[in-house]
């Protein structure tokens, strides 16, 4: 099997603490946290990174500012 050219994307996520949204890459290496209140939305597990965030939706193409 290919993904052909889907790369690995990121996800709009939103904190379960505080419900903010941010940001993540879908295969994040190190661990994710909330930019507002530093919960862990993510953890890596060496592929697709778990996700204790909600995940909304992925984003095509992630012009995070
Ligand atoms: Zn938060």
């Amino acid at each position: 099997m290919t993904e052909g050219r889907r790369r690995a994307g990121f996800l709009l996520i939103k904190c379960p603490d505080c419900s903010s949204e941010q940001i993540a890459f879908e295969r994040a290496s190190t661990t994710v946290t909330c930019r507002i209140c530093g919960s862990t939305l993510a953890t890596p597990t060496g592929g697709r990174a778990k996700f204790r965030a909600q995940v909304l939706r992925s984003v095509e193409d992630a012009t995070v500012s």
